[in-house]
C-alpha cells in the first residue's frame, strides 16, 4: 500500500517548522513528506530590511533548506509552485504535477500595492533576497553615479520609503545607519541626502504603544528620516512621487529611489486555486485546516485568524507562523494516526520588537516595555531564537547575531 504523502509548499518559517516537526514526529514508513520551495534556501524574511539596506549582507539571512531537514526523511523539491488543484490532489509546479494526501500551504506574502498608480513600475519592495539586494546595489549605485555626474543631481540622493509599519519603520531605522556609511565612501555630504517617510494613516506604527511610537519618531528624526504623516501616497513615476498633501494640493518629490514597504497580502496562489480568499489570504479553522477541506492547511501569511479580543486578524508574522507549524506538525501526525480531534491553535504572542538600527529598537516583551540597548539585545534574542527553532545550536552558531552591544 502506498504510504500517505504529505506535500509542504514553502521553506519559510512556517513551512520549515512544520516539515522539521514532521521528521521528528513521524517513522519513515508513516508517511512520504514532499517539501517544495522556489530556492534551495531559506531567508529570513525578517532581516530583508537590514540585506535591503545593505547593513547585514544577504548571505547572513539565507542558509540552505538542506542544512535543516532530514533529507533520509524528506524530499526536497526545489520549483515553482503555479497552481494548486485542489479537488484533484495535485500541485502543479514548474517542473510538473505532485500529487497529495495531505497539503500544507506556507507560501508566504506578496506586496499588496492597493492599487496605486506606478508602484509596481517604479517601487521596489521588500520581498525576498534578490529584491533586497536589487534594493542595496539601487541605492549605491545612486551614491556612484551622483560622484560622477558632470552636474550631480541632488534628488539622485532622495530615498522616499512608502509606509510607516513595522517594516517600513525598520528599514529606515537600517537606512539611518548606512547612508551616513554611503556618505562618507563616496564622499557626500550627508546634509545632500533625503530619508522621506510616506504614510497615510495619522501615526507611524499603529498598534503600538504611544510612548514607544514617540521614541522611534524621535530616534528616526535624529537619524534624518523627514516624516510626511497622514498622507496618501497618490503615485509613483519614474524619478518621483505624488503624495496628497490636502485633499487639493498635491506635491512631488523627486526620487532616485523609491521603496514600497506599505502592504502584504496573502501568496497570489491562493487565488489561483480557487480557494475562498480574502487578498489572498484564507481564513482558516482553529486547526488551521481550510473549512470544506479536511486535508488542507494553511499557515502564516497565507492563513487569516481572527482575534476573539479585538475581533480584528492576527498581523501576519514569522512568530505566529512558526507557533503554526509547530500545531500543523502535530495534526496531520494525529491525522495520520487514526484521530480526528485535532488540536486548535491560540497564538502566543510573547511581545513584538521593532529595530530601529543598530543597537536601538523599542519593543514590548512579556508586557514589558523596553527602548534602547535592552529593546536591540531582545531583538537579536528573538533572531536567534527562530534560528534555534528550526535548526538547533549549530545553526545559531553558523548564522546568528551575536554582536549585542
Ligand atoms: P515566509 O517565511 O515568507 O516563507 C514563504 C516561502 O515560500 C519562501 O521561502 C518563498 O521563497 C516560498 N515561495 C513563495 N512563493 C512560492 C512559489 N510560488 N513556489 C515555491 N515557493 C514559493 N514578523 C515577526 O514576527 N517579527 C518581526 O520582527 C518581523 N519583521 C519583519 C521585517 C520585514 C522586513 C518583513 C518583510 C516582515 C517581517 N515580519 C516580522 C513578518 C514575517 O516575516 C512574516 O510574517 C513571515 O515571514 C511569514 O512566514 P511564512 O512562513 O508565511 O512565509
Amino acid at each position: 500500500m502506498r504510504k500517505p504523502r504529505i506535500v509542504v509548499l514553502g521553506a519559510g518559517y512556517g513551512g520549515l517548522m512544520t516539515v522539521t516537526r514532521l521528521q521528528k514526529q513521524l517513522g519513515t514508513n508513516e508517511a512520504e513528506v514532499i517539501l517544495i520551495n522556489k530556492n534551495d534556501y531559506h531567508y529570513e524574511t525578517t532581516w530583508l530590511h537590514e540585506a535591503s539596506a545593505g547593513t547585514l549582507h544577504h548571505d547572513r539571512v539565507r542558509y540552505d533548506v538542506k542544512d535543516v531537514v532530514n533529507t533520509s526523511k524528506v524530499n526536497f523539491l526545489q520549483t515553482t509552485v503555479d497552481d494548486i488543484k485542489v479537488e484533484e490532489k495535485k500541485v502543479i509546479t514548474s517542473q510538473g504535477e505532485v500529487e497529495f494526501d495531505y497539503l500544507v500551504i506556507a507560501l508566504g506574502a506578496e506586496s499588496e500595492t492597493f492599487g496605486i498608480q506606478g508602484l509596481h513600475e517604479h517601487a521596489f519592495m521588500i520581498s525576498n533576497v534578490n529584491s533586497a539586494r536589487q534594493i542595496r546595489e539601487h541605492i549605491e549605485l545612486q551614491f556612484a553615479t551622483y560622484k560622477n555626474e558632470e552636474v550631480p543631481k541632488d534628488e539622485r540622493l532622495t530615498i522616499v520609503v512608502g509606509g510607516a509599519g513595522f517594516t517600513g519603520i525598520e528599514f529606515l531605522g537600517e537606512l539611518g545607519n548606512r547612508v551616513p556609511e554611503l556618505c562618507k565612501e563616496y564622499d557626500i555630504d550627508r546634509s545632500k541626502v533625503r530619508i522621506v517617510c510616506v504614510e497615510a494613516a495619522p501615526m507611524i506604527l499603529p498598534g503600538f504603544d504611544p510612548e514607544l511610537v514617540k521614541y522611534a519618531r524621535a530616534t528616526l528624526e535624529k537619524k534624518g528620516v523627514e516624516f510626511h504623516i497622514g498622507t496618501p501616497l497618490k503615485e509613483a513615476k519614474a524619478g518621483s512621487v505624488l503624495i496628497a498633501k490636502s485633499e487639493d494640493e498635491v506635491e512631488e518629490i523627486k526620487a532616485g529611489t523609491i521603496v514600497w514597504a506599505a502592504g502584504v497580502r496573502g501568496n497570489r496562489v491562493i487565488e489561483k486555486a480557487g480557494i475562498e480568499n480574502m487578498r489572498a489570504r484564507v481564513k482558516i479553522n482553529r486547526d488551521l485546516r481550510v473549512p470544506g477541506h479536511d486535508n488542507i492547511f494553511i499557515i502564516g501569511d497565507c492563513s487569516l485568524m481572527i482575534n476573539e479580543e479585538t475581533e480584528r486578524p492576527y498581523p501576519p508574522t514569522a512568530q505566529i507562523a512558526m507557533q503554526q507549524g509547530e500545531v500543523c506538525a502535530r495534526n496531520i501526525a494525529a491525522l495520520l494516526h487514526g484521530k480526528d480531534d485535532l488540536e486548535e491553535f491560540t497564538p502566543d504572542i510573547k511581545g513584538t520588537v521593532c529595530s530601529l538600527g543598530e543597537n536601538d529598537a523599542i519593543g514590548v516583551v512579556y508586557g514589558k516595555k523596553l527602548t534602547g540597548t535592552k529593546a536591540s539585545f531582545m531583538k537579536k534574542v528573538v533572531d536567534n531564537r527562530a534560528l534555534y527553532m528550526v535548526g538547533g545550536p549549530s545553526l545559531v552558531f553558523k548564522k546568528g547575531k551575536f554582536k549585542f552591544f
